[in-house]
């Protein structure tokens, strides 16, 4: 039997919700059950992709990084200087992570000025553990939570406090993007130790990243201690290894190669264009 033209005896939309079904599925052919000869069916392996693109979707990776991966992540500046060296060593422990999850205990604390790739090598690693173990992940800006908690305190919103941090809480792997960043309040303080402590009472693997460093010589003045307070500074030493990277802010890197590349290939029809242009 054609294996595209098998249907199990129950309905098709039994078998696989609408909006998941791979109708060209050459396995299934969009039942969701795929045939094992002599011995009956089985679900489809086509589910395992809609199973990726479900965590895919489900970790709320934000769209400027989508494209973020180990691969695309490229260590700056002289191989043997120190912003190299830290970013080479952010890059492999974070693959290690990978590689080793679920067999540790500790996260990863990334530490370093704005633009040397915190992010994008925390959206990397949670990427890969949804591709390569199939990990229920979450990726949450700590502005926009902070933003959302808020937000449900309003009379007219539809979700409640609990409604918004469950999701945070219940996630097997958190991605709690710029820690400190925003307005130190005694709420933001407060909200913030909430987080990071219900995800060490239930041993839940947390990577953070924030540009303030524990140096207290740090551009700035002040230290991730001084600006989230002793005990949770202290609650993340035993949650989380640190992981400082050194370098210049990519972004500025990037948009001064384009200034360079622009004045090199000026616009036709401009000065500059017209000294190289045809004679
Ligand atoms: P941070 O979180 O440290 O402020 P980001 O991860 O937001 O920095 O990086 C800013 C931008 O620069 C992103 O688009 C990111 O993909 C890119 N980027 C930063 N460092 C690197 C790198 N070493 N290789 C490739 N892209 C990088």
């Amino acid at each position: 039997m054609a294996l595209g033209s098998f249907r199990p005896t129950f309905g098709r939309a039994e078998a696989m919700p609408e909006h998941l079904r791979l109708t060209d599925c050459a396995y299934c052919g969009g039942t969701g059950w795929e045939l094992v000869e002599g011995k009956g069916v089985r679900p489809c392996r086509c589910r395992k992709s809609d199973r990726t693109a479900q965590l895919l979707a489900a970790a709320r990776i934000p769209k400027r990084y989508a494209n973020c991966s180990f691969e695309n992540y490229q260590p700056q500046g002289p191989p043997i200087s120190k912003n190299y060296l830290s970013q080479a060593q952010a890059l492999s422990a974070a693959k290690h992570l990978v590689d080793e999850y679920p067999n540790l205990e500790m996260g990863l604390l990334l530490m370093g000025p704005c633009g040397v790739g915190k992010t994008h090598l925390a959206v990397s690693l949670l990427k890969q553990l949804v591709l390569v173990k199939g990990i229920g992940c979450l990726f949450i800006d700590f502005q926009d939570l902070l933003k959302d908690i808020q937000h449900s305190y309003n009379p007219v919103s539809e979700s409640s406090e609990l409604e918004v941090l469950e999701p945070i809480y219940a996630a097997e792997v958190l991605v709690l993007d710029e820690l400190g960043a925003g307005k130190p309040s005694a709420w933001v303080r407060e909200t913030m130790a909430q987080v990071v402590n219900m995800r060490y009472k239930e041993s839940r693997l947390t990577i953070l990243t924030t540009n303030y460093s524990d140096d207290p010589a740090c551009p700035g003045g002040e230290t991730l201690e001084e600006r989230v307070g002793a005990r949770l500074r202290s609650r993340l030493f035993e949650m989380c290894k640190t992981v400082v990277i050194l370098g210049d802010d990519y972004r500025r890197r990037v948009n001064r190669q384009r200034g360079d590349l622009v004045s090199l290939n000026p616009p036709a029809g401009g000065a500059a264009g017209n000294a190289g242009g045809a004679v």
